[in-house]
């Protein structure tokens, strides 16, 4: 039996709880900013909202890192005379999540809601068959139509209410997508020595919505050497067979191959595992053949660059139950902070 890491759950629980929906990660690259401040050697935000913390490297050569902060959310819509909100999704959700969920919209204050949606009692045969759809459902505050529009108008964000909790070898809650990418970034700059090349760990924004902030931050810095750090499907589920697995929970970090957005480097992938295994980090090959990364966006920006990305295997992704198992988590910082230290070991040469 390995042994199970100790983390900073208390960090990971507040960066998870921390509200950022897309295009409002303020809150969020607060939180960051002050976990980083003290352990790089210069920090801005650029016009978009990408928090970028530069740390100087032994050797000439950028490599950058990028883990989004923004999570899967909401906007308001519409609000009906009787103080009901319709809402529109920012991000890929399954509208079989939404049921008796409780969210938080950011108002002129946070005000508390849950989604409602008919009773099973009053439908019809023929509608217990379907599928739930997005405009099933409403957010309920519970007050006056005029209360609510004193407090909530159309455009305002609305983001999950959910407690993170540990349970077996695990953690679990809405938002590990990403924030556990977070988690891991700051980690790795709390950890790790001097970097081989100059690093620049990127907490980009707008990611949920089309990878939105690494392009432009990617485009500006115009590094060499890149990696994405996300999440990704751990589906060793009941009822999946092992080739469709995609990863496996407690299997090491995940190394990807490709997801729908982009095919990593062949050589970043034979480096990342080299770096494994000569510091006895377990990990997995990933191959996702649905969604995408930043990864795909510091590939291709500015003059492109040689990408790899450490993924981390999460079970019921995009839903407030998600969960990762903390031996992944301390695997992945390892082998992140390992690749950062000993890239000016990368070998250019195409097998
Ligand atoms: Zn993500």
């Amino acid at each position: 039996m390995s042994q199970i890491p100790d983390l900073d759950i208390d960090l990971l629980r507040s960066l998870c709880l921390t509200p950022g929906a897309p295009g409002s990660e303020t809150l969020v690259r607060e939180l960051v900013l002050d976990q980083i401040k003290d352990y790089v050697d210069h920090v801005e935000t650029d016009p978009l909202g990408n928090l970028v913390a530069i740390k100087k490297g032994r050797n000439p050569g950028k490599v950058l890192v990028a883990a989004h902060m923004d999570e899967i959310s909401f906007i308001i819509t519409h609000i009906d005379p009787d103080g009901f909100a319709k809402f529109h999704t920012l991000g890929g959700f399954d509208p079989k999540t939404l049921t008796s969920q409780r969210v938080i919209v950011h108002g002129k204050e946070d005000v508390l809601g849950v989604i409602g949606s008919k009773p099973i009692h009053l439908m019809s045969p023929e509608e217990r068959q379907k599928a739930p759809k997005l405009k099933d459902y409403f957010i309920d505050f519970g007050m006056s139509a005029d209360r609510v529009k004193a407090l909530v108008q159309i455009g305002d964000k609305v983001t999950r209410e959910r407690d993170l909790v540990e349970l077996g070898d695990c953690v679990s809650t809405k938002s590990l997508d990403n924030r556990i990418s977070v988690f891991i970034l700051i980690e790795t700059l709390k950890r790790m020595a001097t970097p081989a090349v100059d690093f620049y760990a990127v907490f980009t924004v707008q990611e949920e919505v089309g990878l939105r902030g690494a392009t432009t931050v990617t485009r500006k810095i115009n590094p060499d050497f890149g990696f994405g750090l996300d999440t990704t499907i751990a589906n060793d589920l009941p009822g999946s067979s092992e080739a469709e697995y995609i990863t496996k929970l407690g299997g090491g970090a995940a190394v990807k191959i490709m997801d729908s957005s982009v095919i990593t480097d062949s050589r970043m992938v034979r480096f990342m595992e080299d770096v494994a295994k000569r510091n006895k980090i377990p990990t997995q090959r990933e191959i996702l053949t649905g969604g995408g990364t930043d990864t795909a966006a510091i590939q291709r920006s500015g003059d492109g660059a040689i990408v790899g990305c450490v993924s981390i295997p999460t079970r019921h992704i995009h839903s407030v139950v998600e969960m990762c198992h903390k031996g992944d988590i301390d695997h992945a910082i390892s082998l992140l902070q390992h690749c950062l230290e000993e890239l000016d070991q990368f070998s250019h040469d195409w097998a």
